[in-house]
């Protein structure tokens, strides 16, 4: 699939257009300080999913002082923020996004960093380019990404009922314009038991522990039977108290993924009964709790091939779209089902160097990937720019929206 053909990039921008774009670029330029600053800071000091206090007050603050209207703690969730300028009567309300939570014990391993400070100076400077906006500009701060599931929870909230178009873009080892994700259902398993000297009076206990691998054994035998897309795979983090006690809790975190929500659902409920199977097999009680469930990804071509080519104009080579192999979750899979968005990805690192980790950690602070993120706010901030001021592409970015389905690896 080739994205900076006809599907999306104009067949030549006007004199005006790109007279707009060359001025997004200036504005880019002028903030990369104050942006590679908020950039570092985030990185310094990493914080975990919906605890992101003093990520989430930097960057209100910084939006705060740049004319946009903040609301923080919006939809109930204290650490997202909603930064507003212009008149929603006006025309659109276009969403820019920013990340900014990292992960256990390899803080910005995941880099969303760099996704605020882009996501935060496309919107600056398009506000800085265009002061009186054809419609509304929105810089939505979308804490817990990894596993809390914070975009699910400001959809159910309401906060995405009025924007019409949502942007953001996340760094990694490639540059893609359009990538699959898997639906993923995050499960806490729980059991309960009887504690009991593990040895003097072993016959009055009832494992946790032994309920807790059963549930193990039991989801690696069902790992044959569902669709080969799918992936089980989880962590024990509560196993017992000490040696000589039988555990009378445990606590497991399980994921379920798969290439559709139906298809998690289904296997979610088939793991579900394998957890009450080990639990009835141990004489223990179990509990299963499901967090949020990310969607799959339906990626908006219309605006994806005119990120595609705002990128490549600004000198970042765009990779064919992919639609196969291995991928993560992210809960923007949610918000594109409901709205017209994008969720490209930005080379900030060697290709093969993994997500997730400390080597990936150690390159988002790189000049290559700074410098790599503020080329992406560029090209996020013109394509905001053009879905304001250009007739007819925001109706294309709905027409596809309301015609085709997910991307899903065929
Ligand atoms: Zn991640
Ligand atoms: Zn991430």
């Amino acid at each position: 699939m080739t994205l900076t053909g006809a599907t999306g990039t104009a067949p030549a921008a006007s004199d005006q257009a790109g007279a707009l774009h060359r001025r997004i670029a200036d504005a880019v330029a002028d903030l990369a300080p104050r942006l590679l600053a908020v950039s570092r800071e985030l990185h310094a000091h990493p914080e975990l999913a919906l605890v992101e206090h003093r990520a989430a007050a930097l960057l209100a603050d910084v939006l705060d002082a740049e004319g946009f209207t903040v609301d923080r703690g919006v939809g109930g969730v204290p650490t997202a923020f909603r930064g507003d300028v212009g008149d929603p009567a006006g025309g659109p309300t276009v969403a820019l996004l920013c990340e900014y939570d990292a992960l256990p014990g390899i803080g910005h391993g995941c880099g969303h960093n760099l996704i605020a400070a882009g996501g935060l100076g496309a919107a600056l400077a398009l506000h800085r380019v265009l002061p009186e906006l054809p419609g509304r500009l929105t810089c939505l701060g979308t804490p817990g990404e990894e596993g809390a599931g914070g975009k699910v929870l400001l959809l159910d909230a309401g906060v995405f009922d009025d924007v019409d178009a949502a942007l953001m873009f996340h760094p990694g080892d490639r540059t893609l314009a359009v990538r699959h994700a898997t639906a993923c259902q995050p499960l806490v398993v729980e059991f309960t038991g009887r504690a009991a000297h593990a040895a003097a009076s072993a016959p009055e206990g009832r494992s946790a522990l032994a309920a807790m691998i059963q549930f193990f054994v039991g989801t690696d035998a069902l790992r044959q039977f569902v669709p080969e897309t799918c992936r089980l795979h989880g962590i024990i983090s509560h196993g017992g108290e000490a040696a000589n006690v039988v555990p009378a809790y445990t606590r497991a975190e399980f994921m379920v993924r798969g290439l559709l929500g139906e298809v998690v659902d289904d296997v979610t409920a088939r793991v579900e009964a394998v957890a009450q199977a080990a639990a009835a097999a141990t004489g223990t009680s179990v509990t299963v709790t499901r967090g949020p469930r990310y969607a799959e990804r339906k990626n908006n071509k219309v605006m994806a091939g005119r990120l595609a080519g705002h990128l490549e104009r600004g000198g970042v080579p765009v990779e064919e779209a992919v639609l196969r192999g291995g991928t993560g979750s992210s809960d923007i899979g949610n918000v594109s089902l409901r709205l017209p968005t994008i969720h490209p990805y930005l080379q900030v690192m060697d290709a093969g160097t993994p997500t997730h980790s400390e080597a990936m950690a150690e390159a988002v602070v790189t000049p290559r990937a700074e410098q790599a993120m503020l080329r992406m706010a560029t090209a996020l901030a013109c394509t905001a720019a053009d879905l304001f001021t250009e007739p007819g592409l925001l109706d294309s970015a709905r027409e596809e929206f309301a015609t085709t389905g997910p991307d899903v690896p065929r």
